[in-house]
């Protein structure tokens, strides 16, 4: 059984041009300390999350079928439930389009989805440059895995796109340059701002973020490798 742990009924943002409901699933293998979803990720936090049920979460979509487009699946990360190819199919049985966020640790599973069609559209977080990408996610990462998962979603069977949450301390400005060359020529980058709220690493909560000029400074020089590339 997959473990739901949250669930937002309608959202028009996270699910580009489509009108769509998000469930959050449980777990993580990274520890970003600047992650807001403490309560998905950290054991101790876990514990005390209440559970959705399957079955409540189907009969919700059930329900919902006329007016929802799709679903975003997001956790934590979506990837490490070995039952998630079976969700999926069972979301898409239901005619619902499938979006998957992930961090792109799981090449295997993400190839799995694409080929299996299972999916419809995936939003990979970069974290960091391959040097600081222990550091960013808050434990050894094997970035071979993330070079894979590059690669599957620049082959383009599926529509994609790359994001980063850019946080002070750990993205200087060549950082990001550093991973927008990385993923040189993809179809979307997203730099999306850090907000310093409720984060895993208490001492992140008192990070000022960038301001926006930054971003649009660093938006300028990276924007030639993308079709698209805007700041969030
Ligand atoms: S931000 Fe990092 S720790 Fe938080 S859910 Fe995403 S990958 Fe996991």
């Amino acid at each position: 059984m997959i473990e739901i742990g949250g669930l937002q009924k309608l959202t028009l943002i996270d699910y580009p041009g489509r009108v769509a409901a998000t469930v959050f699933l449980i777990g993580c293998n990274f520890r970003c300390p600047f992650c807001y979803s403490g309560e998905l990720v950290l054991p101790e936090r876990i514990k005390k999350q209440p559970r959705i049920s399957e079955k409540d979460y189907f009969d919700f979509l059930k329900e919902r079928k006329e007016l929802l487009e799709g679903v975003v699946i997001c956790g934590g990360e979506p990837t490490i439930h070995k039952e998630l190819p079976d969700f999926c199919k069972k979301i898409k049985d239901l005619g619902f389009l499938v979006k998957l966020d992930t961090n792109g640790s799981n090449p295997k599973m993400l190839e799995k989805l694409i080929d299996e069609k299972l999916i419809n559209y995936v939003a990979m977080d970069l974290k960091a440059p391959k040097t600081k990408y222990s550091q960013a996610a808050g434990v050894e990462v094997d970035t071979k895995k993330i070079q894979k998962s590059i690669d599957i979603l620049k082959e383009e069977k599926i529509d994609y796109e790359f994001r980063s949450t850019i946080v002070p301390t750990i993205h200087a400005k060549e950082d990001v340059i550093k991973m927008a060359k990385w993923i040189k020529g993809a179809k979307k980058y997203y730099l999306q701002n850090f907000r310093p709220e409720k984060t895993i690493n208490p001492k992140f909560e008192k990070i000022k973020s960038y301001p926006q000029e930054f971003l649009v400074s660093i938006q300028k020089v990276i924007s030639p490798f993308f079709e698209v590339c805007q700041i969030r």
